[in-house]
């Protein structure tokens, strides 16, 4: 995919828009040193182990392993995409972003892709419970199945 928006205009949106401000409006963060921790938004924790590195501009949970910059984390805790998490930020620090960069990302997806990445995501997570909480032996059958269902599904978007 083309990414139409001008570089510049991604960092200048980006270094508008600073991580630890992004991310306390969705979690509580404490600074400890040079870095702020809190609870992980994208793992059940009860000891925070996401950091904040407000000068690397950075995020990193030591539990799940999730990081990256302020885009990344509003595309992840958003469920967006590039495009749409730098037209997030750019609403939230007052940049204009021309509508026809915006356009030019090709389609959103239709309402049939929708309902594939809504299954994907569904089954994604029955996965993981399968995984987590049946016996090995019995419910290997299933784990089967869902995994050649999710490559099928992978494959679709590939
Ligand atoms: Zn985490």
């Amino acid at each position: 995919m083309v990414n139409r928006i001008p570089q510049e205009k991604i960092d200048e949106i980006t270094q508008n828009n600073n991580i630890v401000d992004v991310i306390s409006d969705y979690i509580k963060l404490t600074k400890k040193g040079r870095n702020y921790f809190g609870l992980c938004p994208f793992h059940g924790e009860d000891t925070p182990s996401f950091s904040v590195s407000p000068e690397k501009q950075i995020f990193h949970c030591f539990g799940c392993g999730k990081g990256g910059n302020v885009t990344s984390f509003v595309m992840e805790i958003e469920n967006l995409s590039f495009v749409e998490a730098i037209k997030h930020l750019a609403d939230k620090s007052g940049d204009s972003l021309p509508d026809e960069w915006i356009r030019q990302q090709g389609p959103s997806y239709s309402s049939e892709e929708q309902n594939i990445l809504d299954a994907y995501e569904w089954s994604n997570k029955l996965f993981h419970h399968v995984l987590k909480h049946t016996k090995d032996g019995k419910d290997a059958l299933t784990t089967l199945k869902i995994e050649d269902f999710l490559k099928t599904l992978s494959k679709s978007f590939n």
